[in-house]
């Protein structure tokens, strides 16, 4: 049977038993995060709409690299836009009882793989806290307030935003040990690409996070 989003342009052919397809699908339906505008599309289509009519919307980053935000106590949503490929991504903040609950997530098909992982250091006079994750993929922004690992930063905010600095990183696809059976050679490849990122580290403590 065709795909679900065979209306939206995809030509795969999919059958009752496998719907490994539907998860992963490109031309799943996504919605600008923007309230107010209903735009829906591919998460490819709608980084173009975002770039071209919310330009001045959204904060544009680059992986590896940490950037800081000012998040107010009243801001639910900051759109973040990478430089390069133009993905979305959602700082998601919502108040709770104990102070306020922030966390991120990257707009996309549903997959069950996580393709980025990231951290946000919130720091406060007295004290840093810290989240270590790896992101959710979601098409609507309510179902990113969903998620269940979050943040939650108790420092009452003042009158000045709150300084976050985020980092966000794509995750490498694994490296198959079969691979490395098959092709020996590999291994000393990887061994000297890990003494190389390894000493990067040390010469480079401020780059990346
Ligand atoms: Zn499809
Ligand atoms: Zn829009």
């Amino acid at each position: 049977m065709s795909c679900p989003n065979a209306k939206h342009g995809c030509k795969e052919k999919i059958s009752y038993t496998d719907r490994k397809h539907e998860e992963k699908c490109i031309y799943v339906l996504c919605d600008c995060p923007l309230s107010g505008c209903d735009f829906a599309a591919s998460s490819e289509v709608l980084s173009n709409h975002f770039r071209h009519k919310h330009g001045d919307s959204q904060i544009k980053f680059s992986y590896g690299y940490s950037f800081t935000v000012s998040l107010n106590s009243n801001d639910e949503i900051i759109v973040l836009q990478e430089e390069y490929d133009g993905k979305l991504f959602i700082l998601n903040n919502r108040s709770m009882l104990l102070g306020n609950a922030v966390n991120l997530c990257c707009i996309g098909p549903n997959s069950s793989e996580s393709d980025y992982s990231y951290d946000i250091l919130a720091t406060s006079q007295i004290c840093k806290l810290k989240l270590q994750s790896f992101m959710k993929n979601v098409q609507q922004v309510p179902l990113a307030t969903l998620s269940s690992e979050l943040l939650v930063i108790p420092f009452p905010f003042g009158s000045e935003p709150l300084k976050l600095d985020i980092c966000i990183t794509p995750r490498v696809p694994p490296i198959s040990f079969s691979m490395l059976w098959f092709f020996p050679q590999l291994k000393f490849f990887f061994l000297y690409c890990s003494i190389l990122s390894y000493s990067s580290v040390f010469q480079m403590p401020n780059k990346g996070c």
